[in-house]
């Protein structure tokens, strides 16, 4: 070999040498993937799925509404140096942005995983401005799509850390049978209601809806933020009245005022059913435990047998 050569040679082993080490190193002090979820039902996936080999740190507070999620500096860094970024396109545009410019080649998108529907529409589609038929994000609650997310995010830590790849897919599946019987439990506990339309604050349930053979018709679109028009106000009203809907729902992490004003003059109770987008600070409840939960209210609420 010419000497020429083996110079050109050495800086290229050095290199690779040198990007070897620094993947381990990314593995963290502790040999864990550093992990960025944007908000909670995709802090639990990445949990389950990469058990004790992962760190995961949620970019929403504890009790934090996350479709207005605004990003620190400090936390658009913490994206870059991830491992990995796991988010929604379309449920939070500042962590859209963020992944784009600094985390593309390290991110999952769980919106590629399940092909999002068309806006779900409310009963009347009248009062909706145009911007709330776009894609509806709140793929989580269906547990089967939920899973197919788990899949892929097993995938993905399989490929950051190829030893333990078996471990993230047999973690997958085993959340898999866990939502099965949750999706099982829903089936049977939804099958045989009086009521089949659920009044919800704002447009989250679609696809738990669309599972389990319901409608939603909700009081704001597909971000709880949204203020209703008088117009739609009065419509939600009409129907409750005329279809002696029972409960109104609202939500934890956002306002109850408009729900509940709505169930007094309609003379409903106001309950909670959780879209899960946060956990609230201190709470033991996982994902789990909440759409349980939910599911008692539902069938409560729906007169289910
Ligand atoms: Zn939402």
């Amino acid at each position: 070999m010419s000497k020429r050569l083996l110079g050109l040679l050495v800086p290229l082993v050095l290199t690779v040498g040198a990007t070897a080490a620094c993947d381990t190193a990314s593995a963290g002090a502790s040999g864990k993937l550093d992990v960025v979820a944007a908000f909670y039902p995709l802090q639990y996936v990445t949990e389950q799925v990469g058990g004790d080999r992962v760190k995961v740190s949620n970019l929403v507070k504890p009790g934090a509404e996350p479709h207005d999620l605004e990003l620190s500096p400090k936390q658009v860094a913490e994206i870059a140096d991830a491992d990995l970024a796991v988010y929604l396109h379309g449920f939070q545009p500042a962590v859209d942005e963020a992944v784009a410019d600094h985390a593309k080649d390290k991110s999952l998108d769980a919106a590629t995983v399940q092909a999002l529907h068309d806006g779900f529409v409310p009963l009347e589609e009248g009062e909706l401005h145009e911007d709330e038929k776009g894609k509806d994000p709140h793929v989580w609650l269906d547990p089967t799509r939920l899973a197919g997310i788990a899949d892929a995010v097993a995938k993905k830590l399989g490929e950051a850390d190829a030893d333990h790849a078996d471990e993230f897919t047999a973690n997958a599946k085993a959340l898999r049978t866990k939502l099965d019987a949750l999706d099982g439990e829903f089936k049977s506990g939804l099958a045989n209601c009086k009521q089949k339309t659920i009044v919800v604050s704002h447009n989250a349930f679609g696809y738990l809806a669309d599972r389990y053979g319901l409608t939603q018709l909700a009081i704001t679109g597909l971000t709880p933020e949204d203020e209703p028009s008088a117009g739609r106000l009065a419509e939600v009203s009409r129907f409750a009245k005329q279809n002696k809907v029972s409960v109104v729902f609202f939500e934890t992490l956002v306002s109850d005022k408009v729900a509940k004003t709505l169930a007094d003059e309609v003379g409903a109770k106001a309950e909670v059913l959780d879209p899960i987008e946060g956990i609230e600070a201190g709470s033991k409840d996982d994902y789990v435990s909440v759409m349980r939960s939910n599911l008692t209210t539902l069938r409560g609420a729906l007169g289910c047998s």
